[in-house]
């Protein structure tokens, strides 16, 4: 049986050969090259709310300055 690693994304044992040290804030875990290629895991997924929750604030703002303009409008 060949050596595996415990892959901290997937939660299951990888053979060794797929795995890779990655580098978290609780120090280096084992993860799979599958998973560092997905980008799956919770780091990535947060960076992709945080953009998200960006995307929403822009919009806002946007909507915000329109409805401005608009206010200014009627009042000329
Ligand atoms: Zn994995």
């Amino acid at each position: 049986m060949s050596e595996t690693r415990y892959c901290y994304c997937c939660r299951v044992h990888h053979p060794i050969d797929q795995m890779r040290r990655y580098p978290t804030r609780a120090g280096d875990r084992w993860r799979c090259l599958r998973s560092i290629a997905a980008a799956n895991c919770s780091q990535p997924e947060r960076d992709a709310v945080g953009r998200k929750q960006s995307e929403i604030n822009r919009e806002q703002a946007r909507r915000l300055a329109e409805y401005g303009r608009t206010l200014r409008r009627r009042h000329e």
